[in-house]
């Protein structure tokens, strides 16, 4: 008998825990969360429709012209596409303003996220461009939200496996969304 769609589902979930049991939990989320919710993330920047983002250009905060399908990066303005190609990556990449593998920080989205668009320069040649980046989350979030994201990085957040493969499905799931409502508007 054909299996439903909701058995299917069930189905692959298991198949997930079962692969993430190989690997210690920190380097599951790592090495097969992470790259989904980065990606899902400048997707989801590149599809939102205004045509302006907010980004710190040499050294001030300022209204960056984009259109849908570009990301921003929020340190230095640099517009470019969401994607890269597939060799060697693209120019805009996901840059967590508290850089941090723990667990507390690397995925968290409310009611602050910690990560959004950045460009390569800034993300790895420029070590995060810190400075540059605190002045944007101060303007666009608050100094009460950099302490606080700056507080959680001191606590210990642990998921289990069926959490993080939960995690990846759903952000597989806003990453597809996110990819379909560009082509929408093309
Ligand atoms: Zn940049």
């Amino acid at each position: 008998m054909a299996l439903s769609p909701e058995e299917k589902q069930a189905r692959k979930r298991d198949r997930m825990i079962e692969k993430a049991r190989e690997l210690q939990i920190g380097s599951y989320a790592r090495r097969f969360v992470a790259p989904v919710f980065q990606k899902m993330r400048r997707a989801e920047a590149a599809a939102d429709p205004r045509p302006f983002a907010t980004a710190v250009v040499n050294g001030e905060i300022a209204q960056v012209k984009r259109e849908i399908g570009e990301c921003v990066c929020v340190t230095c303005g640099r517009v470019a596409p969401w994607k890269g190609n597939s060799i060697g990556g693209g120019v805009i990449e996901t840059g967590h303003f508290i850089a941090s593998r723990r667990m507390s920080v690397l995925f968290v989205e409310e009611p602050t996220p910690n990560s959004f668009a950045q460009c390569k320069h800034c993300n790895q040649h420029l070590g995060g461009n810190q400075g540059c980046y605190e002045l944007w989350m101060r303007c666009v979030y608050g100094q009460d939200e950099i302490d606080r994201l700056r507080r959680l990085k001191n606590e210990t957040v642990q998921f289990t496996r069926e959490t993080l493969v939960d995690m990846r499905l759903a952000y597989q799931v806003r990453l597809t969304a996110a990819i379909n409502s560009m082509k929408e508007g093309e």
